[in-house]
């Protein structure tokens, strides 16, 4: 008879970016709280090419601890394709995802798991409160989850971030999404079932710095927008209707102006005119250049990530029919991910 590799009840998916400090006590207060669910688990760290000894850190645990596992990257993929990579290798029925900084507190697994049980299948932690975040931060985050709100087609819930559990069926579909540009929160939400949300106070960074300097942060958010609405490419049509309209209004006042004969000096009106659409122009032609790069690097269909090596787990070998997992992660080999992309 062949065995089959067991199934936990429960993943939690962890990307690590420099994390050295964090992880020692990350992997306690999660253990302890773990353990106190009275279910099985496993946690799966996503090293996303760490240069500060967390890998080192991190094989051994998975050395002391058979229920830590490690997927490291060959290189900084960036945090969503962690989280990506992690829900992939994931052998819970459930899975968690959330930050390794402890920015997401382990100890709100348990009311989350409660509404998976409930039959949620997707249950997503909401920042009632930011401790420890600069005004700019919260104001710009604000904003931000407020805009793609509107401009989605898709009701991403606001002021919420990737702190969420899974279920089975969201999980299941959720590894069908391949896109590159992943906006994870906005991705769970598209994918529907019964969602709901728990509020929660979120805690400072423990140690170290954010992984998320202003650049990053930007181009998180016009990934975002990009993935979840088209709105920015309709903007052309309403800035082009708008100033045809003042187009077709003014050319009565240049006719009743020549009528009564009266000359105006018109540079420096001109001047305005003409550097107002010009920038108008390149802005939009911008917008159209953030959708077609998008669309080219799709079309190049790259694996979303790279695994350099894998650790720790159970160690036997996988025979006989194959997990439902496995049938799962073939889904995105057919759509361009080759078997080692994961
Ligand atoms: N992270 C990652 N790759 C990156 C940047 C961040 O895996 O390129 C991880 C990081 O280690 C942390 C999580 O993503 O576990 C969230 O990052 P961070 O706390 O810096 O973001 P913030 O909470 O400041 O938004
Ligand atoms: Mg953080």
């Amino acid at each position: 008879m062949k065995k089959k590799k067991p199934q936990p009840d429960l993943s939690v998916v962890l990307p690590v970016y420099n994390e050295v400090e964090n992880l020692p006590e990350l992997r306690k207060r999660l253990t302890e709280v773990l353990d106190g669910l009275g279910r099985s688990w496993e946690i799966v760290f996503v090293n996303d090419g760490s240069r500060d000894g967390s890998l080192e850190l991190m094989r051994t645990f998975t050395e002391e601890d058979k229920r830590l596992r490690v997927v490291s990257f060959a290189r900084n993929f960036g945090h969503q394709m962690a989280l990506t990579a992690g829900v992939d290798s994931a052998r819970g029925r459930v899975v968690a995802v959330m930050d390794a900084d402890l920015q997401d507190p382990p100890e709100l697994l348990g009311e989350m798991l409660a509404k998976v049980d409930e039959g949620y299948e997707v249950v997503y932690a909401v920042r009632t409160k930011r401790e420890g975040e600069t005004a700019f931060k919260r104001f710009t985050a604000h904003m931000f989850y407020r805009l793609l709100h509107r401009s989605s087609n898709v009701k991403i819930p606001v002021d919420v971030g990737d702190f969420r559990l899974m279920g089975p069926k969201a999980v299941a579909a959720f590894r069908k999404l391949r896109e590159r540009h992943r906006f994870i929160r906005g991705m769970t939400a598209w994918v529907g079932f019964k969602q709901t949300g728990v509020n929660y106070v979120r805690p400072e960074r423990k140690f170290g710095e954010t992984k998320y300097p202003l650049s990053k942060m930007v181009k998180f958010a016009v990934d975002a927008i990009t993935s979840f609405s088209y709105a920015p490419l309709q903007l052309a049509t309403w800035f082009g209707f708008g100033v045809s309209l003042f187009a077709f209004s003014y050319i009565v006042v240049v006719i009743a102006l020549k009528v009564m004969r009266i000359n105006v000096a018109g540079w420096t009106t001109l001047m305005v005119f003409i550097l107002l659409l010009g920038g108008l122009q390149l802005f939009l032609i911008g917008i159209l250049g953030e959708y077609l790069g998008r669309i080219y690097e799709e079309v190049k269909r790259r694996p979303l990530y790279l695994v350099d090596e894998e650790l720790g787990g159970e160690d036997e070998e996988v025979e006989g029919d194959e997990e439902d997992v496995f049938d799962l992660r073939s889904t995105h080999r057919d759509r361009g991910n080759p078997p080692d992309a994961r």
